[in-house]
């Protein structure tokens, strides 16, 4: 459906692109912290100030206001995925429903239970805290562009119904009411997501921690992490950080624990923002409740309305880059921006003339189950969280509650279940990752050209629980 070759104008569209996260390109981003200059000794370090250390930090220090609590960041508090996102706050905890039900049919209701908690709770603490971040539950629309989705999206409605999950299918016309393009087949309507900007959030996390006297340090890049005794040792430059308890948080950053290196890989999204709709074309896509949109093949689009009005459009290529990891150089995909470009036109063809101010990418950490896992090191005084497989705006808050469940050794309803007490299967160690990531991506999107028939491959890797997605 959607094009593979970009086209000139879409290159020319997007050559002037300013090549920085439109939420962190703003005046209000506060200024950096100092990193840190001398030794420190804290009850809880946590590693990262994405969303998953913030969020681990903040509940921490409610928790226990007589905690000392530090938290170091290797760039800026937002640097990584939590300012680059698409900013969807969904209550899903699974990557989506239906993989949810495919890994854990037997304890669904829980999760969407805890889901839809998680959601409501963090929406609270937004408003308890004011955090001025244009909080807005949209709901989102998950949009068929081929016959096929409009199955898959009718049996995914039939399955939530069976669980009591309160989504609406909408057909053709119902989902141009809500949103014009002459794509659409067909819809299914959830309620239960948020839009956000991200960056305001996170900064707002980040304000009301240091109200609560928790040391945020920036540009303080955590090495390596040592075990003595009633501490946990952590090297940052020449200085040492030691933590009675600690949470990681690293996200696709390169793990500080070797146990982690094959059950994440860090693959990069990329994002357009187009310039603010004049009024005529508004109405010429309407979208009045500003709800996020996803369309349903294996590589798929999200796109929302920010606060002044423009489209954000983002997804579609997941960009693996081999050993390299994570790099600055990886932010920036000039053929990914151009095939985001024509993909635009192709939805909305009534905003052909728009153009796009912004362009970036990001890494997100893919893990073979779609979803966060947790693990406990040093003797429990170190618990890890990653593997959010880019759904992490809202499941990273409960993954900060659930990290802080088991540093203190409590059974809570979070701990007890499947998808906190296992672990996703690791990805093969390269050369062999990289052929069998180039090769998984090749079959998912054969299977989008051909109305999403799966090949032996893909069918292979569904039997074993495996996959590949963004
Ligand atoms: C382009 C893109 C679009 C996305 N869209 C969505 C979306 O719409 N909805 C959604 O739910 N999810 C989305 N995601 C995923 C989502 O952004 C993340 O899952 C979420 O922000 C998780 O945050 P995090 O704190 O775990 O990771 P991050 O925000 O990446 O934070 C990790 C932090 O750790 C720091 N760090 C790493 N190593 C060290 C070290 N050694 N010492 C100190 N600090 C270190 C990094 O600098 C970074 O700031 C998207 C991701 C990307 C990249």
């Amino acid at each position: 459906m959607f094009t593979a070759i970009p086209s000139q104008n879409a290159y020319s569209k997007t050559k002037s692109l300013h090549h920085e996260s439109f939420w962190l390109d703003n005046p209000a981003r506060p200024t950096a912290k100092p990193p840190v200059s001398h030794d420190i000794e804290a009850d809880l370090v946590v590693i990262g100030a994405g969303f998953t250390g913030l969020w681990s930090a903040l509940e921490a220090a409610i928790e226990n206001p007589h905690w000392k609590i530090v938290v170091l960041e290797g760039d800026r508090i937002a640097g990584g995925a939590t300012g680059r996102n698409g900013g969807f706050v969904s209550a899903t905890l699974t990557h989506g429903f239906s993989n949810g039900l495919s890994r854990w049919p037997s304890e669904m209701s829980e999760l969407l239970r805890l889901g839809s908690q998680n959601l409501a709770e963090l929406g609270s603490r937004i408003g308890e805290l004011r955090i001025d971040c244009d909080w807005l539950v949209s709901g989102e629309i998950d949009v068929a562009v081929e016959d096929y989705q409009v199955q898959n999206l009718k049996r995914v409605h039939a399955e939530m119904k069976e669980l009591g999950v309160a989504s609406q299918y909408l057909t053709a016309e119902q989902t141009r009411v809500h949103v014009n393009s002459p794509i659409y087949q067909g819809a299914l309507f959830n309620p239960d997501v948020a839009i956000v900007d991200p960056a305001r959030l996170a900064w707002g996390l980040a304000r009301e921690l240091e109200r609560l006297g928790v040391e945020i340090f920036e540009h303080s890049k955590a090495g390596e992490l040592k075990d003595s005794g009633n501490f946990v040792r952590i090297n940052v430059g020449v200085h040492c950080v030691k933590g009675r308890l600690v949470v990681l948080a690293t996200n696709a950053y390169p793990p500080l624990l070797k146990r982690i290196k094959h059950l994440v890989v860090p693959v990069y999204d990329y994002v357009l923002v187009s310039e603010p709709l004049s009024s005529e074309q508004r109405a010429s896509i309407g979208w009045l409740s500003r709800e996020g949109v996803g369309d349903s093949g294996n590589q798929f689009h999200y796109y929302r309305i920010t606060e002044d009005g423009r489209i954000l459009f983002g997804g579609y290529d997941a960009l693996y880059q081999g050993k390299a990891g994570v790099k600055p150089e990886f932010d920036t995909d000039l053929d990914s921006f151009a095939r985001l470009a024509d993909h635009f036109v192709q939805t909305f063809p009534q905003l052909a003339d728009v153009n796009f101010t912004h362009g970036w990418g990001g890494a997100i950490d893919t893990c073979s189950r779609f979803s966060a896992f947790w693990g406990k090191a040093h003797g429990g005084k170190t618990v890890y969280v990653a593997g959010f497989t880019g759904l992490g705006v809202g499941a990273s808050r409960f993954a900060a509650l659930t990290s802080l469940d088991l540093l203190q050794g409590r059974v809570t309803p979070r701990t007890n279940l499947q998808m906190v007490k296992t672990k996703p299967l690791p990805f093969p160690p390269e050369p062999f990752r990289r052929w069998v990531i180039a090769w998984t991506i090749k079959s998912l999107q054969k299977a989008d050209r051909e109305s999403g028939k799966r090949n032996l491959w893909l069918r292979l890797l569904d039997s074993l629980g495996l996959g590949f997605d963004s």
